[in-house]
């Protein structure tokens, strides 16, 4: 029987999550739900230089937004406890079990101490291409015997551990799960450093050490780890230990076909989710980068996709990321919640709005989200469009100048107002606002622009926006009063 799957997203805190690390993420763990294995979050913290705690906050952060949810880890809120057996699931927390590990590989005389200077190494570099051959390390320190070096390491000499590669001479081959069989010759590297001088361990070293330590089964990363995969088999060789599967997922490109960059627009899933994009749409978008279900379905659900996930129809070649695409998707995802869901999604937004809706009803929020939510793509823009029905935000705009200076302008909206205050509801529906329009037009003998778009400023100050017959129903015979009188006062 084989082990149940185990896979890991293993992000390095260095900033916010970006919308290629969010795709990893979402692959790791559709591939593991749809196995009916574990995702497991590792944080790769062992650049100190670049890695923080604010930033593994809002990493974490964002993974819980996107609920893509990890079963071993490090916990969402506390710094502290990690989750699960296997811990602790920062790196920078495992110095020690690296430490032992290298000390294993020297014993096996896999690794060695080299004690070779910056200036050393670069001189026997020059030295080397100069005569044409590949510049890779030759160090004096590989054939040493580890008592010996360790004596100098005990007597304070700074040394770094490396990696011996010279005498594997071979080609090393295994089967990507997204790219095939590849293959690459050992001399493609040279003695590479595990451990730097002061024991901070190397990405590939600690990668391949814990994706063991931690039982990984499959190993899904970005197509630009694909190189590391041969130090990473190389370790896993001289332990003697079993290495995962690899697959390694297509890059994510911009419109120009270069690799997605921050210059050209919004790659952060924080920034997405500023703008008003529902988590689901954000993953079902990612998700179509780099794969497609089976049977073409494109809007799904995490649950859906989850599903239909499978590797073999992963793509090799690189994605483009089609911003236009992921708003009209994030329209799907939002016109197809029930509205309750919708308005609370929407909160936050007013909140950021300063709007206010405290007294509707359960029916004006259902009836609202039923006319305004196609006159939105993303939940800012939502709030934009309900803005205009909050009258401490009706403002009188600088275009509507204009059409107040029509002649007959005064009298339209005077009569558009006496036939609101005379109207016997509360409420006002299409139409009975079709039948004052007629009114309006009879009795001050007006059409077209001149009709219209007094109105448009009579009710929502200026000449553009959502459709009058959409908004006029959700508003109140108050409220409209309110704005005519307004205009009417300017
Ligand atoms: N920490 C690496 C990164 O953020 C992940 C490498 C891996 O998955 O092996 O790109």
């Amino acid at each position: 029987m084989s082990s149940p799957v185990r896979v890991r997203f293993a992000p390095s805190p260095t900033g916010y999550l970006h919308v290629g690390g969010a795709r990893t993420a979402l692959y790791n763990y559709l591939f593991a739900k749809n196995k009916g294995g574990e995702f497991i979050i590792r944080i790769e913290d062992t650049d100190l230089a670049r890695s923080t705690d604010e930033s593994l906050q809002m990493v974490l952060e964002d993974l819980s937004w996107l609920k893509l949810n990890w079963s071993e880890g490090p916990d969402e809120k506390k710094t502290t406890n990690d989750m699960g057996p296997l811990g602790p699931y920062r790196q920078s927390q495992r110095l020690d079990i690296y430490k032992k590990v290298a000390d294993e590989l020297i014993q096996k005389e896999k690794a060695y101490y080299c004690f070779m200077t910056d200036e050393e190494i670069t001189l026997q570099r020059d030295k080397l291409k100069a005569q044409g051959k590949i510049p890779h390390v030759e160090s004096p320190y590989e054939k040493m015997p580890p008592s010996e070096a360790l004596a100098k390491v005990n007597a304070g000499e700074k040394a770094v551990v490396r990696f011996k590669t010279r005498q594997l001479k071979k080609d090393y081959i295994f089967t990507d799960l997204i790219r095939g069989e590849v293959k690459f010759p050992s001399d493609m590297v040279g003695d590479f450093v595990l451990l730097r001088t002061g024991g901070m361990p190397v990405y590939n070293f600690c990668c391949a050490v814990d994706d063991h330590l931690m039982k990984m089964t499959h190993v899904l990363r970005a197509e630009e780890h694909l190189p590391n995969t041969l130090r990473q088999l190389m370790i896993y060789e001289a332990m003697g230990w079993q290495a995962p599967q690899f697959g390694h997922l297509s890059l994510i490109l911009d419109e120009d076909r270069q690799k997605l960059s921050k210059r050209k627009g919004a790659t952060s899933c924080h920034e997405f989710k500023l703008e008003g994009y529902l988590p689901a749409a954000l993953l079902n978008f990612v998700a179509l980068l780099g794969w497609s279900a089976a049977d073409g379905k494109e809007i799904m659900t995490i649950e859906e996709m989850t599903e239909r996930f499978d590797l073999s129809r992963a793509h090799q070649a690189g994605a483009v990321f089609d911003a236009v695409k992921l708003k009209w998707m994030n329209a799907q995802h939002l016109r197809a919640l029930p509205h309750g869901d919708l308005w609370r999604e929407l909160q936050p937004f007013f909140k950021s709005e300063e709007l206010e809706f405290h007294d509707v009803s359960d029916k004006w929020i259902d009836k609202s989200a039923a006319a305004l939510k196609t006159s939105f793509e993303t939940l800012l823009e939502g709030a934009a469009v309900y803005k205009t029905l909050s009258d401490k935000h009706f403002l009188i705009a600088p275009e509507a100048d204009e059409i107040l200076a029509w002649p007959s302008t005064k009298a339209v909206v005077e009569k558009w107002k006496n036939l609101v205050t005379e109207h016997s509801g509360e409420e006002m529906s299409e139409t009975d606002f079709a039948g004052m329009q007629k009114a309006i037009q009879e009795s001050c003998k007006v059409k077209g622009k001149e009709l219209f778009q007094a109105l448009r400023v009579a009710i929502i100050g200026k000449p553009h926006g959502t459709e009058l017959k959409i908004l006029v129903p959700l508003m109140t015979k108050k409220s409209l009063i309110y704005r005519a009188e307004k205009v009417l006062a300017k």
